[in-house]
């Protein structure tokens, strides 16, 4: 129809019926490509939400193992720091306790790695993190990603130089056999179950245990500090930005 009536104007010479021809075309295109621009926004929006929910539901899952190995690694290093202590004569007792005892066995167990976020590593693997228009989610998220390769760099480098003390000190370490029949799992911390012997008296004569003792206990730290609580630390951080994004609030946050 519009080819047509060019056509006819061209034929006629008529100069500025060629040009308001032209101008409806362009101005034809130009508002079909804003059409399309803002349907693309607007299916980005509902894209950019559904991924932010999921995300925060992946934020709260992840909180609260990464925060039951923190306190779990809190508790057994300060096992570990009491022995020291008790050794060195700077907490009064006869001996070391049952739970001190499964912690010294347990010691140098660092198996845990940094909670994998899906969607996070989704948005990042497609290239659609710019999808996020928060900056301060991108730049969390961008935060938390680079962390995990540090964190598991930590844990790498913790679990090199591995000390057993039940294997490398049998003398002072004799294991309670009914743990041969206790089925592991992360959140079970029932040392008390345990009657495992530890003996003070040799521990307190040997300095090569005593010095395996203090590097045990500066892992530990360093594993609680670098990664676990850094993860903890981060999680909260991305979970808070979630919340006000998009106007959640959680019971027991209200006063
Ligand atoms: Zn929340």
């Amino acid at each position: 129809m519009i080819i047509n009536r060019i056509s006819s104007a061209i034929k006629r010479q008529d100069l500025s019926q060629i040009i308001i021809e032209i101008l409806i075309v362009v101005i034809g295109i130009f508002l079909g490509l804003q059409v399309t621009d803002w349907n693309e926004g607007r299916q980005d929006r509902i894209q950019e939400k559904k991924y932010l929910n999921r995300f925060h539901v992946e934020i709260i899952e992840a909180l609260k193992p990464a925060q039951g190995l923190l306190i779990s690694n809190e508790l057994r290093h300060k096992d570990i720091t009491d022995i020291a202590k008790i050794i060195n004569g700077d907490i009064k007792a006869d001996g070391i306790s049952k739970s001190q005892c499964h912690s010294l066995h347990m010691a140098g167990i660092f198996s845990s790695q940094a909670t994998a976020l899906p969607t996070m590593n989704e948005l990042s693997s497609t290239g659609r993190l710019s999808i996020i228009q928060n900056e301060d989610i991108r730049t969390a998220m961008s935060k938390y990603q680079v962390n995990v390769g540090t964190w598991d760099g930590v844990t790498v480098s913790l679990r090199a130089d591995h000390v057993s003390f039940s294997d490398k000190y049998p003398e002072m370490i004799v294991l309670d056999l009914a743990l041969a029949n206790q089925t592991f799992t992360i959140s079970n911390r029932n040392n008390s179950l345990f009657n495992h012997v530890c003996d003070l008296n040799l521990m307190k004569q040997n300095t090569r245990f005593k010095n395996d003792l203090t590097k045990m206990a500066n892992k530990m730290d360093a594993f609680m500090v670098i990664f676990l609580a850094s993860q903890v630390e981060q999680l909260n951080s991305l979970h808070e930005i979630l919340d006000q994004e998009l106007s959640i609030t959680h019971p027991e946050q209200t006063p």
